[in-house]
């Protein structure tokens, strides 16, 4: 068993400024091949160390049941634990594996973790000095399993959820800095933060460690705390957790089945039947008029209509009219009296897209709305009294906007008073599916076609793909492959990715002796390819390496002409000819 005090030896001199991560992760290849899949007898290793492969949701299920058994308490003890003997382990292996480059051998601990499976974390701010015992990280937890887990069981609560990465972490580094290093995860996504944080630092430069330490249960860490009771007490679970209520509402259909979609509807739920104004924060294209239009339809305003400005849309001198209306004469060409869209939304809900986008002065006039609700004119004399819910949106972080002086800091915190970050897609993926159904309907009936469905490489591309543009990238990128799909004929890739989109390289599967290795789906080394067919006959006619191509495709589709066509990047119509043409 390692130990943290076999201290990692200083391998490298580092400035004074400690050790940088500025050159991002290391190809994490020489760790992925010890990963080996042995079909004979069952097993599955990552180096000397058996492990397995089952699917989240036992994870999970076995996660929960163990909460309701021991309570919530010490199921974050054991989970801690346990994360900070694996860690470790981990720092042992690394050093084995990459002792000889300090930075590749730090960057081993989130890599190691990354292949269980659990998530990835990455450095958000990062400073480490060995010799100088100097450790300060700041860093994402991305992809928490854990966090999932308890977000699809109990919604939001009030504690964080990555125990095991937490622990991991602290593991880890302790046993590379030789003393007890403490990693405390201070956002959750299970709390209802955008995302899991978590800060490293030795547990000497924290105060109230006892709680982080009890779970930990190390002797290095235990001793740390004063006074501790010398036995532990039996504890009996609690019969309820403090828990946010969870909502098991599911008669409406919502396309949504990630934790993050999850927890943004329970958000939406729960504030919709108040008044209080609300903030959607997201990149663009993640859904933020969907949940505004859901808001208001679960609110008491659902009678009354939903009003959408989106106010980048409109010109800067169109804007302060449009929102809150004119009397006749107000300027040249204000030739009647019309309500604004406050007006207008009397009684119901304004939506105010990109509302960082309002000038200053209509700024300060939608400030008196919400302090006073009463809307004046342009060019007004009066007030006229209005009961408008206002939900707003932003693509981006209005704290920014008021520190550059563009947005006023009084206006912000009228808006921030419910504010509910929205996923981006890529860290949603649980929705893609749902998603990729609903537009396929939708789109087919709107161009009048029948796409048979997807290809699994289609589906295993849109499942990796980032998704800079969200779910309005995905909804185009579906709507075009239904145009440019056969009738009853699936959708490929080739259908999909046609705007020159980046696909992600980082795809592993395993290959034919059992090892994990990148998967190259859409990118084949056509060149080197042609070399090894040459070498290897002396002469290879075209028509014979074509043949074997059709072949292979036919066969791999096990006969399903379409599907082996739309891998060749043929139609139908073209194969069939060959193929004919060939007898
Ligand atoms: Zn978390």
């Amino acid at each position: 068993m390692p130990n943290m005090r076999n201290k990692a030896p200083n391998l490298y001199k580092l400035g004074q400024d400690g050790l940088r991560y500025d050159d991002g992760y290391p190809d994490i290849e020489d760790i992925s091949r010890h990963l080996r899949f042995e079909s004979a007898t069952g097993s599955v290793w990552q180096n000397d160390q058996k492990v397995m492969v089952f699917p989240v949701s036992i994870y999970e299920s076995l996660r929960i049941k163990l909460i309701e058994s021991l309570g919530l308490d010490d199921a974050r003890k054991m989970y801690t634990s346990e994360g900070y003997e694996m860690g470790q382990i981990d720092a042992v292996r690394s050093q084995k594996l990459r002792g000889k480059n300090l930075h590749s051998f730090i960057a081993a601990g989130p890599q190691l973790l990354a292949l269980k499976g659990i998530g990835m974390v990455d450095p958000l701010a990062f400073k480490v000095d060995i010799e100088g015992g100097i450790i300060n990280i700041e860093a994402e937890a991305i992809g928490s399993v854990e966090a999932d887990a308890f977000i699809n069981n109990y919604g939001v609560g009030d504690a964080p959820a990555c125990w095991f990465i937490a622990g991991h972490a602290s593991g880890f580094f302790s046993w590379i800095m030789g003393k007890p290093v403490l990693f405390r995860e201070v956002e959750c996504r299970a709390m209802g933060h955008s995302r899991c944080r978590l800060i490293g630092k030795p547990l000497d430069e924290y105060d109230n460690v006892e709680k982080d330490a009890k779970y930990i249960n190390h002797p290095d860490f235990l001793r740390h705390i004063p006074n501790r009771t010398k036995r532990r007490k039996l504890q009996k679970p609690p019969a309820k957790y403090n828990l946010a209520s969870t909502d098991t509402d599911n008669s409406k259909q919502t396309p949504g089945a990630s934790p993050g979609f999850k927890v943004v509807m329970q958000k939406v739920k729960k504030v919709a039947k108040t008044n209080a104004t609300v903030l959607f924060i997201g990149r663009t294209g993640v859904g933020k008029e969907f949940f505004s239009q859901t808001l208001h339809s679960l609110s008491n305003r659902s009678k009354k209509a939903i009003i959408t400005v989106n106010c980048a849309a409109i010109p800067d001198n169109l804007l302060e009219s449009e929102l809150f209306g004119v009397e006749r004469g107000a300027y040249t060409g204000a030739t009647e009296s019309r309500p604004g869209r406050f007006e207008r939304a009397n009684g119901g809900t304004l939506f105010l897209d990109e509302i960082a986008s309002l000038t200053l002065p209509a700024q300060g006039k939608l400030l008196r709305i919400l302090q006073e609700g009463e809307v004046e004119r342009l060019g007004g004399t009066s007030t006229i009294k209005v009961d408008v819910r206002v939900i707003a949106a932003t693509n981006v972080d209005l704290r920014d906007e008021v520190d550059n002086r563009r947005f006023r800091e009084d206006l912000f915190y009228r808006l921030n008073v419910f504010p509910i970050h929205i996923p981006p897609l890529r860290s949603r993926l649980e929705d893609i599916p749902l998603l990729m159904t609903e537009f396929l309907k939708k789109y087919s009936s709107r161009h009048n076609k029948s796409a048979a469905g997807f290809t699994e490489e289609a589906v295993e591309a849109l499942l990796s793909y980032p998704w800079p543009g969200n779910i309005r990238e995905l909804e185009n990128m579906i709507e075009r492959s239904v145009i440019l799909v056969e009738d009853d004929e699936l959708i490929h890739t080739n259908h999909l990715f046609t705007s020159g989109e980046h696909l992600p390289e980082n795809i592993f599967s395993v290959d034919r002796q059992g090892k994990l290795s990148s998967s190259s789906f859409h990118n084949i080394n056509w060149d080197e390819l042609a070399h090894r067919a040459l070498e290897i006959e002396e002469s290879t006619p075209l028509l014979n390496f074509e043949n074997a191509l059709i072949k292979v495709a036919v066969d791999k589709s096990a006969g399903n002409i379409s599907s082996a066509a739309a891998t060749l990047g043929m139609t139908r119509g073209q194969l069939d000819y060959r193929l004919k043409k060939d007898k």
